[in-house]
């Protein structure tokens, strides 16, 4: 069980993989030289897994923004060095929803939103500040707005501009468009992310096989 040690603290599982012969599969995180460094592993033997494994890995790097960790095979990280954790472990479970080709690149930043009646747009402003905007002749846009402003907030810990809360930005000052691609549906109806998160800190109680000794 020495390799157990070896892959970090388990921060999010995805347990019963409906696109792969039901295998867990987990997100753990590696702190090297101050630096945060993510892992996708499973314990399964299926065959498949390896290759599930890789596409989850790709499309968590795709979805979440993250790069190849230097000196480190195998560990992903943001550019900018941070955890993200909150948002990563959500990206985690949304790519994980999918079977291996429905795993595309980044999400856009534009979407139709029902409740405003209109397309909803994030707005990268450099050092990672983001304005979410909508068309000025769409009645409810500057409600929605600021909802969706204050989901980013929720979803990826983000601090909300107190003069202006239609914008948001991480705290590390450095882009994340594709975290804010991937999570801008979820922002729309954080609502409903709220309710998977009580899933989720339910089943995180649940060690996966062979993983109980992770802390
Ligand atoms: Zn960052």
């Amino acid at each position: 069980m020495g390799q157990t040690r070896d892959l970090g603290r388990r921060i999010e599982l995805h347990s019963m993989d409906p696109h792969c012969h039901d295998i867990s599969l987990g997100l753990y995180r590696q702190i090297h030289d101050g630096r945060s460094g993510y892992l996708v592993h499973s314990y399964s033997a299926a065959e498949a897994a390896e290759g599930r494994l890789s596409a989850i890995r790709d499309g968590l790097a795709a979805h979440a923004g993250l790069v190849p960790m230097e000196g480190q095979p195998g560990l992903l990280e943001f550019p900018c060095g941070e955890d993200h954790e909150k948002a990563l472990r959500r990206t985690f479970l949304e790519v994980c929803k999918r079977a291996d080709e429905e795993i595309d690149g980044p999400l856009p930043l534009i979407r139709h939103d029902k409740k405003a009646e209109c397309e909803l747009t994030v707005n990268s402003e450099g050092n990672g500040q983001y304005r979410i905007t909508a068309p000025e002749s769409a009645e409810k846009g500057p409600r929605r707005v600021r909802a969706v402003a204050r989901g980013f907030v929720k979803l990826c810990e983000m601090e909300i501009d107190e003069s202006d809360e239609s914008v948001v930005k991480f705290s590390c000052h450095v882009d994340h468009d594709s975290l804010m691609g991937s999570l801008f549906f979820r922002a729309q109806n954080v609502r409903s992310a709220m309710q998977e998160d009580e899933l989720s800190a339910g089943r995180g109680v649940l060690a996966a096989p062979g993983s109980q000794d992770d802390s």
